[in-house]
């Protein structure tokens, strides 16, 4: 089926006299007639639901749906999309492990790499999306086990040559993970490309409508973690499972059974079931509206590159954007939702820009169906200073704009009546 009939109908196939709608499960527990089939639940021999932190009917059926729209062979719900990313990576790196990722990634990403992940023993290279094939396998190590990357940066709007860093990784039998947040399924499918893990924050574009964080792993089921022989991980006796062996006994679905069984056992960062219906309620309309997100967005960006009180706009949609054939290639049915720019003036006309518009709220969020503005320099970036600003590639003056699903007239002439009220 293609992907507008997936995002409204898979996951979920009701029998005989039950719910037409995914229903909320909202229990933590679930009842068996006898010692010997929870106990069967209990060594994996069995398929089926005991104890919500680990698996719950409303979550699966949502994880059905997006395993199916990014053409994968299992997927996982967390509780935010930090959780995907941290979980994601601990389930085949440990102390004394390295990771390579792309520079253009969200904030809290880099954080949890640079940071908290160092504290665990994990190191971290950060390269240039730009980086030549050639540099970028001289970056790699004997212990280096995943290659890191946003299909479209948080909020760089770098788009990523997913092929490019797909070869390096495979050329050293180690997986591309990508966080393919901003483009969802409907406009990317990094596994098509040779992304091995995809990772998204569905708080974003899937829930849509800001009313529900959340985070979900979905694995392609392509790498081959025996022939890598560099996750022993998967390949040899789990004894916190009995010994057991996740690729033996799960195949092609190793990794995000032991994501599962492993991780989300030991650290509970579970999705709760209300959130993941709210989330399902979001992807049944996903297609839609990222039709409307790009097709938005890209007016909104061409308006502005007209516009001669702006000094600059970051849109990958746009002709002039240097990363237009990237975005042919990767985005080609839109570049989602979110653009960047700068008003001439810097930093100051910034903020009364942001201060003047009326139908765009300023927020600490994107990627919802209103469209929100945020100044990161003044907000999300506020502790650092202008050189620093330009460092991280966060101009002062950048204005950040999720632009929504209203009339694209309206979102343009709330911008208008906001420049001719400050120059
Ligand atoms: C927001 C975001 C995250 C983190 O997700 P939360 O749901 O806020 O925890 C990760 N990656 C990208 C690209 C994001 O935009």
């Amino acid at each position: 089926m293609k992907i507008e009939t997936k995002c409204v109908q898979s996951g979920y196939e009701p029998q005989n006299g039950e719910p037409r709608v995914v229903p909320i499960v909202q229990s933590t527990t679930y009842k068996y007639s006898s010692a010997q089939e929870m106990g069967d639940l209990f060594d994996l021999k069995e398929d089926g639901f005991f104890y919500t932190r680990l698996a719950n009917p409303t979550a699966d059926a949502v994880e059905k749906k997006i395993a199916d729209l990014e053409g994968g062979v299992g997927a996982m719900l967390t509780s935010a999309g930090q959780a995907a990313s941290l979980i994601a990576i601990m389930n085949i790196c440990h102390a004394g492990d390295h990771i390579i990722s792309s520079t253009a990634i969200y904030g809290g990403t880099f954080n949890l790499l640079s940071v908290t992940l160092k504290k665990f023993g994990i190191d971290v290279t950060f390269v240039d999306p730009d980086i030549s094939p050639e540099e970028l396998q001289n970056k790699i190590k004997e212990n280096t086990k995943i290659i890191f990357g946003e299909t479209l940066a948080n909020p760089a709007l770098r788009v990523l040559d997913i092929e490019k860093f797909a070869k390096a990784a495979h050329d050293n039998n180690i997986p591309l993970i990508i966080d393919n947040t901003f483009p969802t399924p409907y406009l990317c499918n990094p596994i098509e490309f040779g992304a091995d893990i995809v990772l998204h924050s569905t708080s974003k574009y899937m829930d849509g409508h800001a009313v529900s964080l959340g985070g979900v792993i979905v694995d392609s089921g392509n790498f081959d973690w025996e022939a890598s022989k560099k996750f022993e991980e998967l390949t040899t006796p789990d004894e916190s499972y009995h010994g057991i062996v996740y690729t033996k006994a799960f195949g092609r679905s190793a990794y995000i059974v032991k994501a599962r069984v492993q991780l989300m056992r030991d650290l509970g960062c579970t999705p709760a079931p209300m959130n993941c219906f709210l989330l399902d309620l979001g992807l049944d309309t996903l297609h839609l509206r990222m039709e409307r997100h790009s097709e938005n967005a890209l007016k909104v960006a061409q308006y502005l590159e007209n516009n001669d009180k702006i000094a600059w706009v970051s849109y990958p949609g746009l002709e002039s954007s240097p990363d237009h054939a990237l975005a042919q290639k990767y985005l080609p049915k839109g570049c989602s939702g979110v653009i960047a720019f700068g008003p001439k003036g810097g930093r100051e006309a910034s903020a009364k820009l942001m201060d003047s518009l009326k139908l765009a709220k300023i927020v600490c969020h994107v990627a919802d169906v209103r469209t929100s503005v945020l100044h990161p320099a003044s907000s999300t970036h506020r502790q650092l200073t202008d050189e620093q600003l330009v460092e991280c590639g966060v101009k002062p003056e950048l204005i950040r704009m999720s632009v929504g699903i209203e009339n694209a007239d309206d979102i343009i002439a709330d911008i208008q009546q906001a420049l001719d009220a400050i120059m």
